[in-house]
């Protein structure tokens, strides 16, 4: 960076700058007596100032212009500036001054910026002589602290949120296959282990690919959702239910017995076939049914083992002429 000049030739104000803010005259001719050697330089926009993952023995405060915390994309091209700024009066690297490790980020110019270097030994030097320099600094790193905190919290909060968001399934609003892979087997666990019974019901709807090639696949889609909404408006809070692949879903019962299991399938089955698609008066109204294979939890069987016993139940059903139940 090109140096403009030294800061006792400079014609910015001391009392702009927010490390030397609120300090008494008498301190302050100390301050400007121990930085008027320290240079002032031009940093021309796009220009890195800082830059990460090297150390950093210098202070650099914003005079003129501004600087941005700038992210580094694959190719190590300098593209992204994120909101960051660092405005006149501002400073930046201290922290690296302190506790003489890398910078955390890299910072450049976001426009001609003009800037006064502090060399590490004359921060000390401020901070030796200067209460209210040591004051200003604290008060710095406190905020610093607390930004990255805020940080931290928003970031957790937006992994929170995609989480969420690959646990549902996009079209049914139901869980998913994921979901499933993760609380079926540690329900089927706790059934084991408290001796309550678990019952699953596996449902795949009839003759889809007919409804599809009928209707369109738009509507085969609302179809989708009509039979997820009367899955799920017809189950206790403490049942679940999740769409398995295509046109399958899976219903989880904790705590009902196969008896109690088959009655809840055949509610729904007979829901599901008064359940109309779209209630459009000027199209025919189309019905869709489903078959249920319900499974109830054996002794030392495990979440592959149930499964499969309730799709060889939803088979039967199928054989048996669909829109019905088995177990
Ligand atoms: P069956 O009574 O034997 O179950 O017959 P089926 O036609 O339902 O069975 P098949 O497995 O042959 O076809 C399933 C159909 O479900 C084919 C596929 O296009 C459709 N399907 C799967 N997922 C979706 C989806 O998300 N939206 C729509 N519209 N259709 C889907
Ligand atoms: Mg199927
Ligand atoms: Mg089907």
């Amino acid at each position: 960076m090109e140096q403009l000049m030294y800061f006792k030739d400079a014609k910015y104000r001391i009392d702009d700058i927010h490390l030397f803010r609120d300090i008494t005259d008498e301190n302050l001719q100390l301050i400007r007596n121990i930085i008027k050697d320290c240079p002032i330089v031009k940093a021309r926009a796009g220009q890195i100032v800082l830059d990460a993952n090297s150390s950093g023995s210098r202070l650099f405060i914003v005079l003129n212009g501004a600087l941005g915390i700038t992210k580094l994309n694959e190719d190590n091209n300098h593209i992204e500036n994120s909101i960051t700024q660092y405005l006149p009066g501002e400073c930046v690297g201290e922290i690296s001054v302190l506790d003489e490790e890398i910078h955390s980020a890299t910072i450049s110019a976001l426009s001609d910026s003009d800037l006064l270097v502090i060399e590490a030994e004359t921060l000390w030097q401020l901070i030796d002589q200067s209460n209210g320099v040591a004051r200003n600094l604290l008060q710095l790193l406190s905020f610093r602290i607390r930004t990255a905190n805020a940080q931290i919290r928003s970031r957790q909060k937006v992994g929170e949120f995609y989480r969420q968001l690959s646990m549902v399934d996009g079209l049914t609003g139901l869980h998913n296959r994921a979901w499933l892979n993760a609380q079926l087997p540690p329900m089927i666990e706790h059934a084991h282990v408290s001796g309550n019974p678990l019952s699953i019901i596996l449902v795949d709807l009839d003759h889809f690919k007919r409804f599809n090639d009928e209707y369109g696949h738009l509507l085969g889609d609302d179809a989708l959702q009509t039979a997820a909404k009367v899955l799920n408006a017809g189950l206790r809070p403490t049942d679940f239910a999740a769409r398995y692949g295509g046109e399958e879903m899976i219903v989880i019962l904790p705590g009902t017995t196969q008896k109690a299991a088959i009655g809840v399938a055949q509610r729904l089955c007979t829901r599901l076939s008064k359940t109309k698609v779209f209630p459009d008066a000027k199209k025919p109204l189309p019905h869709i049914t489903g078959s249920f294979g319900v499974a109830t939890l054996q002794a030392e069987q495990d979440f592959l083992q149930l499964i499969s016993v309730a799709d060889a139940a939803l088979y039967r059903a199928k054989d048996a002429g669909r829109n019905q139940v088995a177990a």
